[in-house]
């Protein structure tokens, strides 16, 4: 309120009084009474509200009229002052948001004082400004008036909002990458969270500003993290990364962390920023990937010395059960013969699993029931394992067909039978599941070695002694094994793993130091034609027939070995060591010639075509191949082609005279 009693206040300053006096002097110098100085008071705040850039409402406090409004509300709402004076308050579409109806201005009565932040108001045009909102009641001349002061604040909000537009696309843009990003403030608290470091810890609460090392570890840290780079970040103001291990609902997860500093006006660090990149999928992918390059490189060499020594084994079995077949009357060198001929077959059964390891191994796959194949093994399979270790077999209903050597499906069983004995030591237990599994492309785009389609899995699962992550990396390496000397050869798993491989299945173990190992094995179902059931051919005793038979063979000792061997079962043998003289015999006598046997890897011309070049003299010639190796002209990744015959060496005698019987047998 203008004080009306200026001139007796105590204590009034020099300027009032200057200007006291000289709004006397302007107005009405000759008159000094109370009720002059109440009108210049007047005047001056007149003055007062009428320049103000702020607009002014001035409303009866009893009945909400509006009694005076400046200029600056005017032009600012664009009404005139007739317009508004005199209206009720909630009358008037510009408040419509406040006292649009009297119980808002009920409010605005009964408050003592009210402030809106920002309010709209509708201009006489129909356009929107924003403006902050104060009003406050006091008594003029004992009647109550409600003053509004009202400040435009239209470019002001415009400009926090593009602010907050502008925030809430920087947001949006660090939610919606699939990095973690983290502010830490320089007390190691967490400030920020993006929404991927949310999904990752979602018990956080950045509102607490809990410590990062409490709240990014489980189970919690008391400390800093060893090389954490945002304390390296904090100390030298630079950019640092760091791979760290980060324990995580789900497991363990490997982390490459970059901090960048936040710099102040001064240039200090005033905060960290972490983003934080989880990795892990993508190192094992990594180490998966240099693993199949080591097992391929491991594979190749393992595979070229199996076949050199598949030969000169081939000649040590032959010569023996030559001279076997040469003792009469039975005597001591008979025992030595026997002793030789059996380590020669023990160490073919080591380059055998060498080959299965190279996926060399040369393979006649046919339509198989799983179920019905393990059954059929299963005795054997419980002879091997001893009395002590029970075996529990549970087959899986409605197998799909799979299509596979049964051989190898032997060597699977038999490799994964006798590594559960010997983890199991004593008693324990063995089980053998199947079952099916179909793979969409949503796991296997999760599970980048997988394919999409049907499965049929084989689980071998032992309560033996179990495996750390040392053993289970080296698990199918040729060689490797923990047994001591004579106990293992290391090559159990190394055939399983060539086998699973050659017929284009997956191999997991799954295994942990005292619980247990499980092995599990998918194997591609086969589509197509129904089971087949083997027919049994080499029964018959071999006879002689007294036909002829070109046998092709680079290795002369082989040569002279086969030419023994086929002689001594009532053959005409025609041998050659080179193409030419292949061919030169075959012109010569391929009217009776009724056979060729050859090998498939020749330095001049491989079997395939020398075959194809004989049937062109005589189209109807039987062949049989042999090799210690796959060859990729008869098979196709190492896989027979139909009506193929071949052999693997090293054969003995008796397999040999087997396979010539029951091929010319067809004649
Ligand atoms: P070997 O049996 O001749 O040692 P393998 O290739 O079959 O060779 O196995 C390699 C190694 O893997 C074994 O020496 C053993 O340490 C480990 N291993 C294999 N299977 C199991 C199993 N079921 N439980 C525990 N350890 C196993
Ligand atoms: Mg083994």
């Amino acid at each position: 309120m203008p004080d009306t009693n200026m001139e007796n206040r105590p204590g009034r300053s020099r300027l009032e009084l200057n200007r006291q006096i000289s709004l006397r002097e302007e107005n009405l110098p000759e008159k000094k009474t109370a009720e002059d100085a109440l009108l210049a008071s007047e005047k001056r705040y007149r003055r007062l509200f009428e320049s103000a850039k702020d607009g002014i409402l001035i409303l009866d406090a009893d009945t909400g009229k509006i009694a005076d409004v400046n200029p600056f509300l005017l032009e600012l709402l664009g009404y005139s002052y007739d317009a508004l004076y005199g209206q009720h308050i909630w009358e008037l579409g510009v408040f419509k948001d406040i006292a649009a109806s009297k119980e808002a201005f009920r409010t605005l009565q009964s408050r003592e004082y009210i402030r809106y932040e920002h309010l709209p108001l509708e201009t006489c045009d129909g356009r929107t400004v924003e403006v902050e909102f104060v009003s406050n009641i006091y008594l003029v001349d004992s009647i109550r008036v409600i003053q509004c002061n009202i400040r435009d604040i239209t470019a002001r909000r415009q400009t926090e909002r593009a602010l907050e537009e502008s925030g809430a696309k920087m947001r949006n843009i660090l939610d919606n990458i699939g990095i973690g990003v983290t502010l830490i403030s320089t007390k190691m608290e967490v400030l920020e969270l993006n929404r991927q470091m949310h999904v990752w810890f979602p018990a956080v609460n950045p509102g607490q500003r809990p410590l990062c090392y409490r709240a990014f570890n489980s189970p919690q840290r008391g400390e800093l993290c060893d090389n954490c780079p945002a304390v390296m970040t904090l100390r030298d103001g630079t950019v640092h990364e760091e791979t760290m291990q980060i324990e995580r609902a789900g497991g363990m997860r490997t982390c490459r962390i970059v901090s960048s500093p936040i710099l102040s006006a001064s240039g200090e660090v005033s905060a960290v920023i972490e983003m934080v990149e989880d990795i892990t999928e993508k190192i094992s992918l990594e180490s998966q990937f240099r693993h199949a390059q080591k097992m391929d490189a491991v594979g190749q060499l393992a595979g070229g010395m199996a076949h050199d020594f598949n030969n000169m084994l081939a000649v040590i079995i032959g010569y023996a059960e030559l001279a076997l077949d040469k003792v009469n009357p039975p005597g001591p060198i008979q025992d030595d013969l026997e002793a030789i001929l059996r380590a020669a077959n023990r160490s073919t059964e080591i380059t055998r699993k060498l080959l299965a390891f190279a996926r060399k191994q040369t393979i006649a796959p046919r339509v198989i029931d799983l179920n019905k194949t393990l059954a059929e093994m299963l005795r054997t399979l419980q002879r091997l394992i001893g009395e002590e270790i029970e075996l529990t077999w549970l087959p899986g209903t409605n197998l799909w067909p799979i299509r596979m050597d049964p051989a190898q499906l032997d060597q699977i069983l038999v490799n994964l039978c006798v590594n559960a004995r010997d983890a199991i030591g004593h008693r324990g237990r063995l089980t053998i599941e199947t079952d099916r599994v179909t793979f969409d492309k949503t796991y296997c785009d999760a599970h980048p070695d997988f394919v999409p389609g049907d499965f049929v899995l084989l689980r071998v699962s032992d309560d033996g002694c179990g495996m750390d992550k040392k053993i289970r990396d080296r698990l199918f390496e040729p060689f490797f094994t923990t047994k001591g000397v004579g106990r293992g050869t290391g090559l159990g798993l190394s055939t399983v793993y060539g086998i699973v491989k050659q017929n284009q299945g997956l191999i997991r173990v799954f295994s942990k130091p005292g619980k247990g190992t499980t092995v599990r094995i998918f194997l591609q179902c086969h589509e197509g034609d129904a089971v087949m059931p083997r027919k049994n051919i080499y029964t018959e005793s071999p006879k002689s027939h007294g036909k002829t038979i070109l046998v092709v063979e680079d290795e002369a000792v082989i040569l002279n070995l086969i030419r023994t061997m086929l002689e001594r079962q009532g053959y005409t043998v025609l041998t050659a060591g080179t193409r030419d003289e292949a061919i030169r015999l075959a012109e010569a006598h391929i009217t009776k010639i009724n056979m060729l046997l050859t090998d498939v890897i020749m330095p001049e011309m491989n079997g395939r075509e020398l075959a194809e070049r004989l049937s062109l003299l005589k189209p109807n010639l039987k062949v049989l191949f042999m090799s210690g190796y796959t060859a990729n002209v008869i098979t196709h990744r190492g896989v027979l082609e139909n009506g193929v015959h071949f052999i693997q060496k090293p054969f003995s005698m008796k397999n040999l005279a087997l396979m010539v019987h029951e091929i010319l047998g067809q004649e």
